[in-house]
């Protein structure tokens, strides 16, 4: 029986069960490409990607994303928060002299 904790159960359904995790840490984009052809079609794909965001996981292909195109996604949501922020901020008063 499996004891993972409940936020692992999603690698229960992984489609890279069984696949050496050699395979996902590619040294170049041949190897990134061929990790993102295994992840093409796993069931928990988003699962995948949102662990590998939430714990800032920076190597590897995970959720069929390179660690450049998780840099990138990262970016984008920092800058979408900090436009939140940004738009939630009461309006400063503009004085003149
Ligand atoms: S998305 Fe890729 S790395 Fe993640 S569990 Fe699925 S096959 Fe494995």
């Amino acid at each position: 029986m499996d004891e993972r904790p409940e936020e692992y159960a999603w690698m229960l359904k992984a489609k890279c069960r069984g696949i050496s995790p050699t395979e996902f840490f590619p040294s170049d984009g041949v190897g990134v490409e061929v990790a993102q052809q295994i992840c093409d079609g796993c069931p928990v794909v988003a699962e995948c990607l949102e662990y590998a965001l939430e714990n800032r996981i920076e190597h590897g292909v995970w959720g069929g994303a390179s660690e450049r195109e998780r840099r990138r996604i990262l970016r984008r949501r920092r800058q979408a928060a900090a436009a939140r922020t940004a738009d939630s901020e009461p309006l400063q008063a503009v004085h003149h002299a």
